[in-house]
């Protein structure tokens, strides 16, 4: 099965995404974390892409299509690919589909998390990202053992540029220009599952499992 799972910033799909890898053991192509990692290295494009992901505003639709192609390509994209941060808009939805009919495979499902934006205000407010490993912590909802250092490799916690107000504000209004369109979309191709985001991570994982009939 190839899926993608969209929402607003703060709607918890990054820890479903790592929930459904791990329990399904599908290919995770996240592309904020490969964009993320690709800005730390000698990439001609790294100080373009990092000024835009700072501002948070989208990465060319060209230097996307080359990171999905490079990922699609992996060994472990035969067992099904769960695509996290991507579709954004259209245009990538019909790449993504491209790339997918090109191995004779389809995108079955597209899982919106859906949630306010006050909620999503409140908690990204309140995220923590590992600056080492990049793992995720919430002050609120999943606060790491000891303030400030990461449980898994002891890195420091930080707030990422990109999750300060201004710039979640930005990216909460490109998520509503942008990205509803696809979920318009899939809608009208009878591949959308939405799923109620403000309840417990739990019940979240759940309710994405069995409306996927997984
Ligand atoms: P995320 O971790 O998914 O919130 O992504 C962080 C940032 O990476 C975004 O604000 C964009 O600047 C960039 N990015 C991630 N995925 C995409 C994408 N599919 N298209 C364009 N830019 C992206």
């Amino acid at each position: 099965m190839n899926l993608a799972i969209l929402g607003p910033q703060g709607s918890g799909k990054g820890t479903q995404a790592e929930r459904l890898v791990d329990k399904f053991g599908w290919l995770h192509i996240e592309t904020g974390k490969i964009l993320r990692n690709l800005v730390k290295t000698n990439h001609p494009l790294a100080k373009d892409i990092n000024e835009l992901m700072n501002q948070g505003l989208l990465v060319s639709d060209e230097v996307l299509s080359q990171v999905l192609d490079e990922q699609i390509k992996k060994e472990g994209a035969k067992r099904g690919i769960l695509f996290d941060g991507s579709p954004r808009n259209l245009a990538q939805y019909g790449l993504i589909k491209k790339l997918l009919k090109e191995r004779g495979e389809k995108l079955d499902k597209v899982v919106y998390i859906k949630i306010s934006k006050e909620e999503s205000l409140r908690r990204m407010s309140s995220r923590r990202t590992c600056e080492r490993c990049g793992e995720v912590f919430n002050l609120l909802t999943n606060p790491a053992k000891i303030a400030g250092i990461c449980d898994t490799c002891k890195g420091q916690l930080r707030q990422r540029a990109d999750d300060q107000p201004e710039a979640i504000e930005k990216r909460l209004n490109k998520f509503r220009e942008a990205t509803i369109p696809v979920i318009e979309q899939a809608a009208k191709e009878k591949t959308l599952v939405e799923i109620e985001g403000e309840k417990p991570i739990e019940e979240v994982f759940n309710d994405i499992v069995k409306e996927l009939g997984l």
